[in-house]
């Protein structure tokens, strides 16, 4: 994708849902983000905890390290200690599904194998007999503009492939599968579709077996219920709305926060002269758009993916 030139604030992000959906390859977005950014990004912390003071917010990590500044934003995933500390006991759904996702590189073996209907686009495969059978879904992921951009490095073309199943499907309790490595994860890939249709099983065969890697899907209430706004620190992305990734809203989502509070904080006239109302609003409207992303979410994995209704998943907290 050519980059654009333009400068200046970025413009709101968008409020509706429907709007053309680009495939992304994690690592070279990760990398086109980081662009420019090099100065100011560093890597190896992990955060432990804050300490809010009227004029400032220190952050606190493992290493024994800290760093002052005027606005701690969280976006340190499901497991978030910045939300831990602001909103403890945050309650969540654990949906019972399970992911086994990883990807398989479009070699001309893999081409060889394949019949022509699955090499392109997307795919995803339902067992109408046995609805416990995992779920496959798919896709070829093309780079058009290789050869053409010298920065990010572009990846060689690759499948990119889930299975979504109940837990009880599988005989590892949680705690094992976690920690699988990559190669016990592949290798139950390979064991969850042992008896598929041969047509469909090359994806699974020439998976780059390095690559591999079990979640859970989890998911936060639709109606996040609203906590005390600090003008010192907030959340975005899965920190506070994680959802299950059959509506493929998670990544956007959390972008939508980032491009919102971006705005938010320039209208303010700078971090310095951000306060808690300018955060709360934001999070009334993180809040607020999130609900549709999770219903969105919800409704896509019953749907395609065997996710069972709420009221049988798991409470839990986070
Ligand atoms: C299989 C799968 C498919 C998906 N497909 C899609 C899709 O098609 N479209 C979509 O929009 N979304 C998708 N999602 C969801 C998407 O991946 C997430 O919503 C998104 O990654 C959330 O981004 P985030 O930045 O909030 O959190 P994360 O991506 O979880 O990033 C959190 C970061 O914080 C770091 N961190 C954690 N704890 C600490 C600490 N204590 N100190 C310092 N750093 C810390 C982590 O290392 C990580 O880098 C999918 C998810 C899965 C599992």
């Amino acid at each position: 994708m050519p980059f654009s030139s333009s400068s200046g604030p970025p413009g709101p992000p968008p409020s509706s849902l429907s709007h053309r959906a680009y495939t992304v390859d994690r690592n070279t977005f990760r990398e086109a983000m980081l662009t420019g950014l090099e100065e100011h990004v560093f890597f190896g912390k992990s955060f432990v905890r804050y300490e809010e003071f009227p004029d400032k917010i220190i952050a606190h990590f493992a290493d024994g390290t800290s760093a002052d500044g005027i606005l701690l934003i969280g976006a340190d995933g499901v497991r978030s200690r910045v939300r831990k500390q602001l909103i403890p006991n945050f309650p969540a759904i654990d949906t019972g599904m399970r992911i086994v996702f990883g990807k398989t590189p479009i070699t001309t073996e893999y081409l060889a194998a394949t019949p022509e209907t699955h090499r392109t686009g997307m795919s995803l495969v339902t067992d109408l007999d046995d609805k416990d059978q995992p779920t496959p879904m798919f896709e070829s992921i093309h780079f058009p503009y290789t050869g053409k951009v010298e920065a990010p490095q572009l990846p060689d073309p690759y499948m990119y492939r889930v299975l979504v199943f109940h837990r009880d499907v599988i005989p590892f309790s949680d705690e094992k599968s976690w920690r699988f490595t990559p190669e016990e994860a592949a290798n139950l890939a390979r064991q969850l579709t042992a008896s598929w249709d041969p047509a469909l099983r090359p994806v699974i065969a020439h998976q780059n077996t390095s690559q591999s890697s079990v979640r859970s899907l989890l998911s936060a209430h639709l109606d996040i219920a609203a906590w005390d706004p600090s003008g010192r620190v907030t959340l975005l992305g899965d920190v506070v709305h994680v959802m299950p990734p059959t509506g493929a809203m998670g990544a956007n989502t959390a972008l939508r926060d980032a491009a919102d509070l971006v705005c938010r904080i320039l209208k303010a006239g700078g971090a310095g002269k951000v306060d808690s109302q300018v955060i709360g609003e934001y999070e009334t409207d993180l809040r607020e758009f999130a609900k549709k992303a999770i219903d969105m979410s919800w409704k896509g994995g019953m749907k395609s993916f065997g996710l069972r209704p709420i009221e049988e998943c798991e409470s839990i907290v986070l």
